[in-house]
């Protein structure tokens, strides 16, 4: 079982790679509606919905490293400018 970063449901990845199929695009994809997985940073993440994913796309490391994100809302201001 793998956990779903941003809701933390448990996601069944075996069943999730049987019903991968392919996209519209001719990409490899998992049933959107039983769930759905994202490669990031070299590794897959499983989500229960495209929700969860949509979430996690957004700002993995939000999910990721919960307490390590305390970056500014905003860049920096230039020097030159
Ligand atoms: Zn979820």
């Amino acid at each position: 079982m793998a956990i779903d970063p941003v809701c933390g449901k448990e996601v069944d990845e075996a069943k999730l790679r049987e019903q991968s199929g392919t996209t519209a695009y001719g990409a490899k994809e998992v049933d959107p509606t039983a769930g759905t997985r994202r490669f990031h940073n070299g590794k897959w993440y499983y989500f229960d919905s495209m929700e969860c994913r949509s979430k996690f796309m957004a700002s993995p490391d939000r999910y990721l490293n919960p307490g390590a994100v305390q970056a500014p809302a905003r860049p920096a201001r230039r020097q030159e400018e």
